[in-house]
């Protein structure tokens, strides 16, 4: 309920501030699609895909397929008040900024208590973790990222693809002596990965693996895996992110093992190739599946990850807890669960 309570309050002040804009600069009013799409996907929940939610999970597919690829390249590279204007008028650009809205205000404002984590997905394969003691971000890309750098005390990167890895986010994180821990970023060179590696940041214990990027020969050890323990105070909470890695449990060693998070791609059938009690395999009961909807690749089948496609492979991942959660939503760890 006051997950509710604070959802509503979050959209009541994301439309009241583009109205109050509205009325001095004489914008457009937010195109009401964009605002009853996320407020009603606001009231559901990744862990019940009832029928509502599955409507809307299509519905979202609609929206970003005319303004994928280019059009998204163009909006992305605009300046703040064009790039605002399309968010007023695009559901879609509406859903990207609203989640940032979200995120970064429950970031600000979430107090976690001591053997809990929040965890925040922010867009494409983004999340956002907070523990009682740290706060973190794995692959988090947002036209706006660069703004959650002031509550991230460090910054993982799987790879140097443009929608893992966001320049002005790293440089950030950079300026202000945040380590940046990737296989690419030389300005960080103490948290270079080009081979299997463990790194202990505050009471977080990272241990990185390398793989290819989907298979490709073309880019052999391309991706860097990583698993993170969040320690004590977190309930020894720990994830495992797989970026774009092409799931091969020989490329897994280094962050193998019972872990309670794994974040997949979108469930294609080799991607259970990693889940299992075998040799670098892991074993999970909550899987998430992301990289959906990726705006600057074309639609699917040309690049993008659907959402249509995502929940036919929902069923065949080997685990028991599958969710697919959208841009902008929470999950918290509380008592071995995720919720
Ligand atoms: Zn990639
Ligand atoms: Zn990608």
């Amino acid at each position: 309920m006051k997950r509710l309570i604070l959802t509503l309050f979050m959209i009541g002040t994301f439309i009241s501030t583009f109205a109050q804009k509205d009325i001095k600069g004489e914008k457009k009013a937010p195109v009401s699609e964009g605002v009853t799409l996320v407020q009603r996907l606001n009231k559901t929940s990744p862990f019940d895909l009832d029928e509502e939610r599955l409507s809307l999970l299509k519905s979202i597919e609609t929206y970003s397929d005319p303004y994928s690829d280019q059009a998204f390249k163009d909006y992305m590279s605009k300046s703040g008040e064009e790039a605002e204007e399309l968010e007023r008028t695009v559901p879609i650009y509406y859903a990207f900024r609203a989640a940032f809205d979200k995120v970064l205000h429950e970031v600000k404002t979430t107090k976690v208590k001591k053997g809990t984590v929040a965890v925040w997905m922010l867009y494409n394969m983004g999340f956002v973790v907070k523990t009682s003691s740290g706060c973190f971000g794995i692959d988090v890309h947002h036209r706006l990222a660069e703004d959650l750098e002031p509550y991230l005390d460090f910054l993982c990167i799987t790879h140097n693809h443009g929608d893992h890895a966001n320049k002005k986010l790293i440089q950030a994180m950079q300026r202000k002596g945040k380590p940046v821990v990737s296989n690419f970023n030389q300005e960080s060179p103490l948290y270079m990965s080009k081979t299997a590696t463990s790194y202990t940041i505050g009471n977080f214990t990272i241990r990185t693996d390398i793989s290819d990027h989907l298979l490709d020969p073309a880019l052999p050890d391309f991706v860097m895996l990583l698993r993170i323990e969040c320690g004590k105070d977190a309930g020894n909470f720990s994830l495992l992110h797989c970026g774009d890695s092409g799931f091969n449990p020989a490329h897994f060693k280094n962050v193998q093992g019972p872990v309670n998070m794994v974040v997949l791609r979108w469930g294609a059938a080799r991607e259970n190739n990693i889940l299992g009690n075998g040799e670098g395999q892991v074993q999970t009961k909550y899987a998430i599946l992301s990289h959906l909807l990726e705006l600057a690749h074309k639609p699917y089948p040309k690049g993008q990850a659907s959402i249509t496609q995502t929940l036919k492979h929902l069923p065949h991942v080997k685990c028991e807890n599958t969710i697919i959660p959208f841009w902008g939503e929470k999950l918290l760890w509380k008592n071995g669960k995720l919720q």
